[in-house]
């Protein structure tokens, strides 16, 4: 199995470059926001509850998305690889995480991390609720609370994997494709190795 982290603050286009990448490198995608919006839209007690959280730009209680993407593990068992995204956010999710892989013999064989400048982020999720349809792109204090969220509590999983010689940092900036390359230069470059032992 390949297992790769895509992270990076609100707007860092984890969700534009998690397409590309499981097209090309055969990965699952298991975007935590995909799955509670999806939740949300089947009006779910699990969805509903949650809802409350992602209208405030506030994270969604730790055992809520733990137990979702345990049950997407379980469900995907015959695939070479999961890319997740937006998953791990606290440093509680990122140990549970690495329980749960290493009950599959697997592990995280790569944490790409997004750089982008604060202002460049507000702007892109500002025009992004333009189209989007998701509330909490559509007010700009919402948005803040989500990048305040993602100092306070997020931005601690890099250090994790950090301390495995796991991140990459890569310049998230640029056109689509350009960010698209320079991820890909990483994985390729990567992919060669075991990296789990
Ligand atoms: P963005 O990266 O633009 O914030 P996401 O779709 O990843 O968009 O997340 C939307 C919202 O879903 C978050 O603000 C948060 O409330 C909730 N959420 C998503 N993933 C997680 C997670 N791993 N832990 C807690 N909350 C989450």
């Amino acid at each position: 199995m390949f297992n790769l982290i895509l992270f990076g603050p609100p707007g860092s286009g984890k969700g534009t470059q998690s397409e590309k990448l499981i097209a090309k490198y055969n990965l699952k995608h298991l975007s935590t926001g995909d799955l509670l919006r999806s939740e949300i839209a089947q009006k779910t007690h699990l969805g509903l509850e949650a809802k409350k959280y992602m209208d405030k730009g506030n994270l969604v209680p730790d055992e809520v998305v733990i137990g979702m993407i345990n049950d997407a593990l379980d469900n995907n068992r015959d695939v070479e690889g999961f890319l997740f995204d937006g998953f791990p956010r606290t440093a509680l999710q990122a140990e549970e995480l690495d329980e749960l892989l290493k009950k599959k013999n697997s592990c995280i064989d790569i944490m790409l991390a997004l750089n982008v400048s604060e202002d460049e982020l507000i702007k892109r999720l500002v025009k992004r609720g333009e189209t989007s349809g998701r509330s909490d792109d559509n007010n700009e204090q919402v948005i803040r609370a989500r990048i305040m969220e993602y100092h306070k509590k997020t931005a601690t999983v890099a250090d994790h994997y950090q301390k495995v010689h796991k991140v990459i940092f890569v310049k998230g900036e640029g056109s689509i494709d350009e960010i698209f390359n320079r991820l890909s230069e990483e994985i390729d470059r990567l992919k060669l190795n075991d990296n789990c032992l």
